[in-house]
């Protein structure tokens, strides 16, 4: 039963590429399914000049493909209003309350306000502290704020903006985004972990070897050589998604499903994360770049970017968690652009049984593979009777996907943080601890990069990274499940 969410979102960076793509499409699927029924308001901000009637225009031809009824859609567009204002100048709230004011009164939404900052990073504190000084916040019902990526650049920059952030709100009311959070199947670890006794009583060094998370792109650097020569896989992936990927994966169990105690659980988790020294970070950590490879250019010959770059376009690299049930478990992390195929998983690597049963083969060990994208799917291998022979073993795969309707009707991650924001549900945000850990086991790793006392390992654009990355599982008596 789909319950109505009475609420005033209001988008900066309203006539941004974000917001047309997802933002306003997401809403219009909550509108569809119910969520939103009358008694909601959108208000559009951005420095671009327009009426509300341009605005609902592009809002109109952002929402097309989802449109099956020319009329409920004409009633969405309704609820949006626009105000032009830069956020960097105080007078310019003024206009914006009046807009959010007469918005809410219209529709019928007393307080419950939602700020969505779809804007450069730089703006996020100096929204919040004007939302706060110039009188936006609503009395009644919530104020949130839905604050987009990269929080940060660094532990320092973070730390900077959460305070400034927490000058005009309480932790609990800022939803940090991390789109992979949305994902439906980094949403189905915990039921796969937790809902399975055989899972959940085997997830720990006793019986699983090693966790491996796998974020591969094969696209290059694109046109974005601005933000992605000073971020590198490292900041752009693995300092968010993949550590996100892995609060699941590494946490205790929680005390209940509730934001607070998921999040809760996970902090236990990040509070066991070995932030390593330079030694360290040479010997689990590999950074690479690509080079030229048939119709791909080398990196460093990218438009933009520098001929003697030394930024990570790969990084490989081990996480361990100092906590009883990790004890000498490798969490292997690893992204790249111009990689071989593009994917998202996790493979999860049982310990093989020592009960031989027949002279040919003794039993393997066993993975559970999480497929997040871009289709999802697990699969899970186990040994079992080869036909050929009397008890010998070989591995047979379990291999599942969703149905076509399931995949049709799985919520985009925008989709699903929206309503999650709206419905006052935390779960799938990132916490501050958790950032902040991230942020300080990745400024170890930046700090040896930046001084160049790492080795820079060149691959061939389109394969799965340079051989350093092989022999770092090497060293362990593991290797890549996805090779
Ligand atoms: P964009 O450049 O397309 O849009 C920026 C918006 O901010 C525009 O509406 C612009 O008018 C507005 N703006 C700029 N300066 C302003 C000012 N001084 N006052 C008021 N408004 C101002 O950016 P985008 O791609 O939509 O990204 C927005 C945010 O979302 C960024 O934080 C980005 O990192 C994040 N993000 C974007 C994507 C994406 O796919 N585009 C994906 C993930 C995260």
């Amino acid at each position: 039963m789909v319950s109505e969410i009475k609420t005033l979102v209001t988008f900066f960076g309203a006539t941004g590429d974000l917001a047309k793509r997802m933002l306003y499409p997401s809403v219009f699927n909550l509108y569809k399914k119910g969520y939103l029924q009358n008694n909601f308001a959108i208000v559009g901000t951005s420095r671009q000049e327009l009426s509300t009637e341009e605005y609902q225009e592009m809002v109109r031809q952002s929402i097309q493909a989802g449109i099956t009824d020319q009329d409920q859609a004409e009633a969405f567009i309704e609820h949006f209003s626009y105000n032009a204002s830069d956020v960097t100048e105080a007078a310019g709230y003024a206009g914006l309350r009046e807009t959010i004011e007469a918005a809410a009164k219209k529709f019928g939404v007393e307080g419950n306000r939602i700020f969505y900052m779809s804007v450069a990073p730089r703006f996020f504190g100096t929204i919040a502290q004007y939302l706060k000084s110039e009188g936006l916040l609503a009395d009644k019902g919530f104020n949130r704020l839905m604050i987009e990526k990269p929080f940060g650049s660094s532990y320092a920059t973070a730390e900077k903006l959460q305070n400034e952030l927490e000058n005009a709100f309480e932790d609990d009311q800022l939803y940090r985004i991390d789109h992979f959070l949305g994902k439906e199947m980094v949403l189905n670890i915990a039921p796969l972990r937790f809902g399975n006794p055989l899972i959940a009583n085997a997830w720990n060094k006793d019986y699983i070897k090693n966790i491996q998370v796998t974020l591969a792109e094969t696209l290059g650097v694109e046109e974005r050589a601005g933000y992605y020569d000073t971020a590198g896989a490292l900041l752009d992936m693995i300092q968010n998604h993949a550590m996100q990927i892995v609060g699941w994966l590494a946490m205790e169990e929680p005390a209940s499903f509730s934001d607070k105690d998921i999040r809760a659980a996970k902090n236990a988790a990040f509070s066991a994360l070995k932030i390593y020294d330079e030694a360290e970070v040479n010997r689990y950590f590999v950074r690479g770049q690509y080079g030229a490879n048939g119709e791909y250019a080398a990196y460093n010959k990218e438009p933009d970017v520098p001929a003697d770059s030394k930024n990570n376009t790969y990084i490989a690299g081990e996480l361990q968690f100092d906590m009883p049930r990790w004890q000498g478990v490798p969490f292997y992390v690893r992204s790249g652009k111009r990689m071989t195929t593009k994917t998202t998983r996790i493979d999860v690597v049982f310990k093989a049984g020592t009960f031989a049963m027949g002279a040919q083969q003794e039993p393997q060990e066993t993975v559970l593979s999480i497929i997040v994208s871009p289709e999802a799917g697990i699969q899970m291998s186990l040994n079992a009777k080869d036909v050929t022979d009397t008890f010998s073993t070989h591995l047979i795969n379990l291999d599942w996907k969703p149905t076509a309707q399931e995949a049709a009707e799985t919520p985009a991650p925008y989709e699903r943080m929206i309503h999650d924001a709206m419905d006052g549900d935390g779960s799938n945000f990132a916490d501050w601890h958790g950032v902040a850990t991230a942020w300080k086991f990745t400024d170890a790793i930046s700090d040896v990069y930046a001084a160049d006392k790492a080795p820079l390992e060149i691959y061939p654009a389109g394969s799965m990274g340079p051989e350093a990355a092989d022999e770092l599982l090497a060293k362990n008596g593991d290797n890549w499940i996805l090779k």
